[in-house]
């Protein structure tokens, strides 16, 4: 498929990169024409972000298809934000052959079983990344485990005490304000769609959605 990546437009982003550690890791990517997830050298530039499993039996089994580590750059409210792929290059899930396909569930269950997870949410990302907001063209996958830490008034600045009233002054119904950002925020991406030329509207989950419990 590697040709396939090259032809459709590159390895990845560096726009979508969130952290300074993600950006760079992109940057070389691009700079190398390699796919960063499946590149020989991951372990050499990005071996302190991989997930130690030699003391569990059943990664013998699926280390040398899935490669496991933290995302330097983890989603806010998480305690475990881990990044399952391939270790070949692979976009769909059709591309997987059986052994691979089996192994993903093993990998899952060896992520739970070290790390005692007892909730948690599967992301995965496949196919072309313009359509799927992800940042590598590789398929892969987020573990995303919350830390079920209360909010407190101190965990914000004033500057976000500052915005969120004016965020609230701007929208007329309060109570609703996690539909009204949906709506808001559909409207910034497909206004933005429109101005980068007739791009496609990225897809995401609503804020209202995930509010719900
Ligand atoms: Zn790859």
């Amino acid at each position: 498929m590697a040709k396939n990546l090259q032809e459709r437009d590159g390895v990845g982003r560096v726009d979508g990169a969130r952290t300074p550690e993600v950006a760079a890791l992109m940057q070389d990517a691009v700079e190398s024409g390699e796919c960063p997830f499946c590149s020989p050298r991951f372990e050499e530039t990005n071996g302190e972000w991989l997930i130690d499993f030699s003391d569990d039996p059943a990664s013998v089994v699926w280390a040398g298809n899935w490669r496991v580590w933290h995302n330097p750059s983890s989603l806010p409210g998480t305690s475990h934000h881990i990044m399952v792929a391939s270790t070949s290059h692979h976009t769909d899930f059709t591309d997987l052959f059986r052994n691979e396909e089996t192994d993903f569930f093993m990998v899952i269950g060896s992520v739970i079983k070290k790390f005692g997870l007892d909730s948690g949410s599967l992301l995965c990302r496949f196919g072309e990344r313009r359509y799927n907001s992800a940042t590598v063209e590789h398929l892969h996958m987020h573990l995303i485990v919350s830390d079920r830490k209360p909010v407190l008034p101190e965990s914000f600045t004033e500057h976000e005490i500052e915005l969120m009233r004016s965020i609230e002054m701007l929208l007329p119904h309060q109570e609703n304000i996690l539909e009204e950002l949906d709506e808001l925020r559909e409207l910034i991406d497909r206004y933005r769609a429109m101005k980068q030329g007739g791009k496609a509207i990225p897809i995401r989950a609503k804020l209202s959605n995930e509010s719900q419990e």
